[in-house]
């Protein structure tokens, strides 16, 4: 693997890929190398069968802070405009996404909430009876509680995995000195005098920076050079079922989100149009905690508790959650979800706040669909992160990417970026400008 580079990535999921992007497009920093442990990139949470495809944009995720809103906006316009200026292709859908109040209370809080982003969102409405269904027949279908929404035809669906690809070969790098190594493992990072050794399955790489874009892996990395010790994991799975009318067509057009329990940082059950089938509703994600770096990967459950152990500070952290009169009984339900013959009837009752009508023969288990979310615990206040976060390192960059990290890939990639430009110092350079003029400007998103 040879000569010292200037940047080595770790990691070849949409955060990776896009600073990857981000570097050659915008900078002139030569010889980066980015390193994925996989045949292929975006295999874990990025690919498009483990999240939920969602551009978020802060107007329909009740559980984001008014003050959040124009970070996460202006992450997800970055998003759109890259994807505006891509052939006709199946990476981003524009998609229609409302969020549903249920009965009064919920009613009242989305009111409130669109008095709140109204100004910033000027696109979202608030709908309700005849025209609610009319936009989304079966949201009202045999519906015996008042319902309303907030609605946008402003949506984007995101095969964040094909995005992925793009990021990487969409233009040719190679004359840069930029290079893909696949199937490399990194096992083992170390500081030297000039930069950091990355020691591999197939021998070392040297880099002046590194960034460890590694998804559920980048906080291990962290602890073992010695950050980020206030952070601790609390790794989360999450599942789907697959929902069909009895013709076999999906129920919704419109990605429909639910109020948010604003305690929790992962977004309540939603119903979304599939971007690679088109014929099916997905319901989901559940949340169960399942100690593991990745999905349907046993060895690596072993490979979390050997890294990780048992941490007190998290331990309490969920103590808290399960005591907690909103949070204990949303934890509780989502276990039951994947217990044989209850969970599927469990999880009905649940989707049937978006669809009532839906019976049993309607939804069906989405097996081997489902990522995993490593969230982020505040170990001296035993208290959940509600999003991503970044360890900046002497001449390393740690970033841990819970939900919405695939949507905020693009300004990940902009900071570090920066960063990298600033740590190697004159004659290079971001520009700004050019950045600004591609993907942060017009607001697709107005
Ligand atoms: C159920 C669920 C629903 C979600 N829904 C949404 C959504 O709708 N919208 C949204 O914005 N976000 C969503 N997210 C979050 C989103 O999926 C992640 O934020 C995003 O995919 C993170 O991308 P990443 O590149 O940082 O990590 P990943 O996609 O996990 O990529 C990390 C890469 O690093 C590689 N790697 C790890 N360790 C090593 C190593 N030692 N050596 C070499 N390579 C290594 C992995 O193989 C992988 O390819 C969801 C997540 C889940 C689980």
């Amino acid at each position: 693997m040879g000569k010292m580079r200037n940047v080595a990535i770790v990691g070849g999921g949409v955060t990776g890929t896009a600073l990857y992007n981000v570097l050659a497009e915008y900078t002139n920093v030569r010889d980066v190398l980015l390193i994925e442990q996989h045949p292929g990139l975006a295999r874990l949470n990025s690919n498009s069968k483990w999240n939920s495809q969602t551009l978020h944009e802060g107007d329909i995720e009740t559980n984001y802070s008014r003050d959040r809103v124009p970070q996460v906006k202006d992450a997800a316009g970055l998003v759109a405009n890259y994807a505006s200026h891509l052939p006709e292709t199946q990476i981003v859908r524009r998609c229609p996404k409302m969020v549903l109040g249920v009965d009064s209370e919920e009613i009242d809080l989305i009111w409130n909430r669109w008095d709140s982003v109204q100004d910033v969102f000027p696109a979202l409405r608030f709908v309700e009876g005849k025209e609610l269904a009319l936009l989304e027949p079966k949201v009202m279908e045999d519906r015996t509680e008042s319902a309303a929404a907030l609605y946008s035809n402003n949506g984007y669906a995101v095969a964040f995995d094909k995005l992925s690809y793009s990021f990487a070969y969409g233009t040719d790098k190679k004359d840069k000195g930029f290079d893909i190594a696949l199937e490399t493992r990194v096992n083992a990072i170390e500081k030297t005098k000039d930069g950091h050794v990355i020691k591999t399955n197939k021998g070392d790489v040297e880099a002046r920076a590194v960034v460890i874009s590694s998804g559920t892996t980048s906080l291990a990395f962290a602890h073992r050079l010695g950050y980020g010790h206030g952070l601790g994991a609390l790794p989360v799975a999450g599942n789907f079922y697959y929902g069909q009318t009895d013709r076999g067509e999906a129920l919704v057009r419109s990605k429909v989100y639910t109020v948010q329990n604003d305690k929790l940082p992962f977004a309540a059950l939603h119903a979304d149009p599939d971007i690679n089938a088109p014929d099916k509703t997905r319901f989901g994600p559940t949340a169960r905690l399942l100690p593991a770096f990745e999905r349907y990967n046993a060895r690596t459950s072993l490979e979390f508790v050997r890294e990780f152990g048992i941490d007190g500070d998290v331990a309490l952290a969920v103590g808290k959650l399960l005591v907690d009169e909103d949070t204990g009984p949303f934890i509780a339900r989502n276990a039951l979800y994947d217990a044989p013959f209850i969970g599927k009837r469990v999880f009905l009752d649940e989707a049937r706040k978006i669809v009532p009508a839906l019976k049993p023969q309607n939804i069906k288990f989405a097996k081997g669909v489902g990522g995993i979310r490593h969230q982020l615990v505040d170990k001296r206040n035993h208290t959940l992160g509600k999003k991503e976060a970044k360890v900046v390192g002497n001449g390393i960059i740690f970033n841990m990417t819970p939900s919405p990290g695939a949507t905020s890939c693009l300004q990940n990639a902009e900071n570090d970026a920066k960063t990298i430009v600033g740590l190697l110092g004159d004659p290079l350079e971001f520009d700004q400008a050019a950045f600004d003029r591609n993907l942060r400007l017009p607001d697709p998103l107005a």
